[in-house]
């Protein structure tokens, strides 16, 4: 057995540790770039702190996620300012801007040059600026991962810019900046916690590391995702739910992800949808798929990425802690997948203007996806089209 694990040097959790960020910051240099998105929580309570401990900031707003002339625009912005460091307060995508302009602000050249299928894939060989992460949502796990998703408007495509250089220093996870996320976004957000659990602990890079931290986030999301929607001031909900995210990040940060992601990555490049809700919808059929595949009799030994019993096994573990049932089967997990897609009111594919008319082209971009890598079996295009055909 070989693996390895990295994260951010330094991971900070609790109720109100975001006021301790000042302090921090202060001990990083004197001049920061602080990037938010416009749906993010009020970032003035930590400016103001930014300000009380002698730091000088530039707020750089995004409107949603990212595109490659934003990203550019940000490390223009850092360097005229000769800012230190960066810090990225809100959901994913402000985050991921904060990790990619970080790196783009040290590394020389167009930010296309970095990206796979629009450029060449150069890697990031400079260290990039210390980045300091403060999610408001809780989803996507970007405090701790080593990419940004960026969006290419001219391609309709979502990319990645990755390198293990771009693990954000300082990660701050404090779940009362949650309280105020709309019921639709704890929904959609604490689903993509939910699927970056369970693809790490049935990838084919899983590691005992990662399999113990995606059980415990499974455990702290089944049980608090629908409370975290129906209460949303309800403290242990919440915290459970910060935590979730954050070892969904860890998780997939060092064992990849799966089918779920193989899709959700073309549809997010081709359409406006939220990543949560699109993940959502994807999760009970992959996992009906992959269930159906273990038995397939099209399937060749070399299909499978681990091995069968051993992804039954895991699949059936999931089933026991999503259903707090002992005899829980595998389609116990795929029905109670489904019904809790019902109760956070996920829409459709279909609601965003998804049509059956798409499925050859989603399914061949799912098919060379960098996470349908690490799905734990090759799946055939027969199976890929099932998949999508049914998170309609
Ligand atoms: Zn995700």
């Amino acid at each position: 057995m070989r693996f390895e694990f990295a994260t951010a040097s330094s991971i900070l959790f609790g109720p109100g540790v975001v006021k301790e960020v000042g302090g921090l910051a202060a001990k990083m240099g004197k001049r920061t770039l602080v990037v938010t998105s416009k749906a993010a929580a009020d970032p003035s309570e930590l400016l103001q702190d930014l300000s009380a401990n002698g730091l000088a900031f530039d707020l750089f707003q995004i409107p949603g996620e990212p595109t490659l002339q934003q990203v550019e625009e940000g490390r223009s912005l850092a360097r005229d300012q000769q800012s230190q460091f960066v810090i990225g307060f809100g959901g994913g995508s402000a985050i991921d801007t904060a990790k990619a302009i970080a790196a783009m602000v040290t590394n020389s050249g167009d930010l296309k040059d970095y990206l796979d299928v629009i450029g060449t894939g150069k890697s990031i060989s400079q260290m990039p600026l210390p980045v300091i992460a403060i999610p408001t949502t809780s989803g996507t796990g970007a405090e701790v991962t080593r990419n940004a998703v960026v969006t290419s408007p001219e391609h309709h495509m979502k990319l990645s810019l990755r390198s293990p250089l771009m693990i954000p220093r300082l990660a701050v996870v404090d779940p009362d900046l949650t309280y105020s996320l709309p019921s639709s976004v704890t929904a959609s957000t604490g689903m993509d916690a939910l699927a970056q659990l369970i693809e790490p602990y049935v990838s084919a890079r899983h590691n005992p590391l990662t399999d113990a931290i995606c059980i415990e986030g499974i455990e702290k999301a089944a049980r608090s995702l629908f409370k975290a929607y129906q209460h949303p001031r309800d403290v242990s909900a919440r915290e459970e739910m910060s935590l979730a995210s954050l070892l969904g990040g860890l998780g997939l940060a060092n064992a990849g992800l799966g089918a779920v992601h193989g899709f959700a990555s073309p549809i997010g490049g081709m359409f406006t949808a939220p990543h949560g809700a699109v993940c959502a919808r994807l999760l009970a059929p992959v996992v009906a798929v992959n269930y159906y595949a273990v038995s397939a009799p099209e399937h060749e030994q070399s299909d499978y990425r681990i091995q069968k019993d051993d992804l039954l096994a895991r699949y059936e573990k999931i089933a026991r802690i999503l259903t707090g049932s002992p005899t829980a089967t595998i389609r116990d997990a795929i029905s109670w997948l489904e019904q809790l897609c019902l109760a956070l009111n996920i829409p459709g594919l279909a609601d965003y203007g998804i049509g059956v008319e798409h499925i050859p082209e989603l399914v061949e971009k799912a098919s060379v996806a960098s996470s349908m890598k690490s799905n734990p079996i090759k799946l055939n295009a027969h199976e890929l089209q099932f998949i999508i055909e049914n998170a309609f």
